[in-house]
């Protein structure tokens, strides 16, 4: 019975992490300069990410997608979803697009400057940049729908993991190998941030 009642315990403890991988259906985001699609890009790396918290962290955190296929999701529905769900922290994936070659990784908080979507996204770039190689653009601040929607309910970021119209960088996209990377340093940060906070 008390085993029982600490498993509960345990259990009731789980975080509840909602990853929204951006765009999707008719909307496919940036294009990338050799053909991908932002759109299919983050929600391999969103895909990634659950299974690598299933099978390497024994279902650690509580992990929802705001898509699970290449639909067109409203930015409103996404952030629904996340106060109901009551979750922990909320981060948005996206790639970047620039005309003038730019390449690296930056997130993005909402302007009011929440300190600890700050320090949430600061642990994922750390991630990204230290164990990937990314250049490191930094924090910025914005006043995008899905940050301003959901900021009241928990921590919440939108990572832009590298430029599609970068050769490099859309390129490191066509290998499987680097999605799961990319998924790993998102999970890592994830992990980080909600494990500094116990
Ligand atoms: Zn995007």
């Amino acid at each position: 019975m008390i085993l029982l009642l600490k498993m509960c315990f345990v259990f009731g403890q789980k975080k509840v992490v909602v990853i929204d991988p951006g765009h999707g259906g008719i909307d496919s985001g940036a294009i990338g300069v050799n053909g991908i699609y932002e759109k299919d890009v983050v929600l391999n790396i969103a895909k990634e990410v659950l299974n690598l918290n299933k099978f390497f962290f024994d279902n650690e955190l509580d992990i929802y997608l705001t898509r699970y296929n290449d639909t067109l999701i409203s930015l409103s529905d996404r952030s629904r979803l996340t106060e109901s769900l009551k979750a922990d922290v909320f981060v948005s994936l996206h790639c970047n697009a620039s005309q003038n070659n730019s390449r690296g990784m930056e997130v993005y908080v909402h302007h009011s400057k929440n300190k600890e979507s700050i320090a949430f996204g600061v642990s994922i770039l750390n991630e990204s940049t230290e164990k990937l190689g990314f250049d490191k653009r930094g924090v910025k601040f914005a006043n995008f729908q899905v940050l301003r929607e959901t900021i009241s309910y928990c921590p919440s970021i939108l990572v832009e993991m590298g430029f599609m119209t970068n050769m490099d960088e859309a390129d490191y996209y066509l290998k499987a190998k680097n999605i799961r990377a990319m998924a790993l340093a998102v999970l890592m940060g994830i992990l980080n941030y909600l494990n500094a906070g116990l």
